[in-house]
């Protein structure tokens, strides 16, 4: 492997490579040493084993004595803790979602998407390697960040995109705070709805318009100004609506639901996963057990909220509810975990800043998940969530090569995985021990 010396190169190695995935280097056998490999589908960590790539897909994964093809390049992480590209399902890499509330009116939509250029480069190079991206305020701004990275223009994870935000007038998905005299552009309000016929309309118009799912607003939010968490914004009809419309696209809804009576509007609507699920009850547990829905909870940037948030003077409203929903968010999760509910693994990249999503693995042992079902949340299940386990998820024949590594035992503190050394998506290199 190429030995670099300093961060510039690695980066510069990347543009290289992401501008030629289809010339020599790529299309050539690679082979990974291995010291500790995760084998997510099986559960298992499995000591010396042998990666083969072929162009962006994996070939075999075999014991480390297998003989390695002639003219393989070979790449040694025999010191490293293997992993399959981690997956944030719940990301946001379009937009400032920290500044204060009207923030979003003073960015133009390219200054929006240069920051997700920087955005998507930083999470890839933290190792995720693919995102769910669950909303911006500027419609479409994602899919085109999605488009660019797709077709080699910037260096990113594979992205799902919503499109824009299905949500009620003045609620947790609109921009909130002008004079009422001030009218938005359409493209801030695209995917505004105020009832099942609207919503209809809206989940035909962002899935023709290139959004992959589709997330809805259940109830208020935390950083929206004036809207509550406790309180639903839709009903189950209305959810269910918007469920029924994206499944005759073949795609499906991902629903913000903080209060208990919107996370139980949303599982009986029938959408694939609940969104934060702050201020859940037993009851909602047994459902989401029940129907299968998957729980993505931000447990980390709670902490990040009520630390830096304060420094930053950020709206005394946003503390004040990141305070009454980070604990028993935690709570729940836990209780969640105890239950056999699927987790995913999101944590509302973007709160935060982009390049620190893997802060969340040591949350989600503290709060009751083994490391390996931490690290599947992130890999293996946020696939399944996401419809993509055909292609990435786990490291096997004909996935992917989407792979990164932390240097030791990284399974025995998550915390490793916040320091990757390697990151590989689709047989390109982008950084190197
Ligand atoms: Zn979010």
């Amino acid at each position: 492997m190429t030995r670099l010396t300093s961060r510039l190169a690695v980066l510069a190695l990347a543009a290289v490579a992401a501008f030629s995935t289809s010339t020599a280097v790529a299309q050539g056998l690679t082979a990974i040493r291995a010291g500790r490999l995760v084998d997510v589908a099986k559960g298992e960590v499995r000591r010396d084993q042998l990666i083969l790539i072929k162009g962006e897909r994996i070939e075999s994964v075999q014991p480390g004595s297998a003989r390695i093809p002639a003219g393989a390049r070979v790449i040694d992480l025999s010191r490293y803790t293997v992993v399959p590209g981690l997956i944030d399902c719940h990301a946001h890499l379009i937009g400032d979602i920290t500044g204060p509330p009207l923030a979003p009116l003073e960015r133009t939509g390219a200054q929006e998407a240069f920051s997700g250029v920087r955005n998507a480069r930083a999470t890839l190079l933290a190792g995720f390697t693919t995102v769910r991206d669950i909303g911006t305020y500027r419609a479409f701004v994602d899919a085109a960040l999605r488009d660019a990275i797709n077709d080699g223009t910037v260096i990113g994870p594979r992205m799902s995109v919503a499109g824009a935000y299905v949500t009620v007038s003045s609620g947790a998905g609109e921009v909130t705070g002008m004079a009422p005299d001030v009218v938005l552009p359409p493209d801030f309000r695209f995917g505004v709805a105020n009832s099942a016929s609207e919503i209809r309309q809206r989940v035909r118009a962002l899935l023709n318009g290139g959004a992959d799912f589709i997330k809805i607003l259940a109830t208020g939010a935390v950083l929206t100004r004036g809207t509550k968490p406790g309180v639903s914004e839709y009903t189950q009809d209305e959810i269910k609506a918007a469920v029924d419309q994206a499944a005759q696209y073949g795609t499906f809804v991902a629903a913000h639901a903080h209060g208990a009576e919107g996370i139980k509007n949303a599982v009986r609507a029938g959408v694939r996963s609940i969104e934060h699920g702050s201020l859940m009850d037993d009851e909602a547990i047994a459902l989401m057990k029940e129907r299968g829905t998957y729980l993505v909870a931000d447990i980390y940037n709670g902490d990040y909220i009520a630390t830096v948030g304060r420094e930053q003077k950020w709206p005394e409203e946003y503390l004040r509810k990141n305070d009454e929903t980070t604990e028993a968010q935690r709570q729940g999760f836990r209780k969640a975990v105890a239950a056999g509910v699927k987790i995913a693994y999101g944590t509302d990249s973007g709160v935060y800043p982009h390049g620190l999503n893997a802060k969340q693995l040591p949350y989600m042992v503290r709060y009751g998940m083994t490391p390996m079902a931490a690290i599947q949340s992130a890999t293996i299940v946020a696939a399944e969530l996401m419809g993509w386990e055909d292609r990435v998820g786990s490291i096997g024949a004909g996935k992917y090569a989407d792979i990164i590594a932390a240097e030791g035992d990284a399974m025995a503190d998550l915390a490793a995985f916040s320091r990757v050394s390697f990151v590989m998506k689709a047989g390109t290199v982008y950084k190197a021990p």
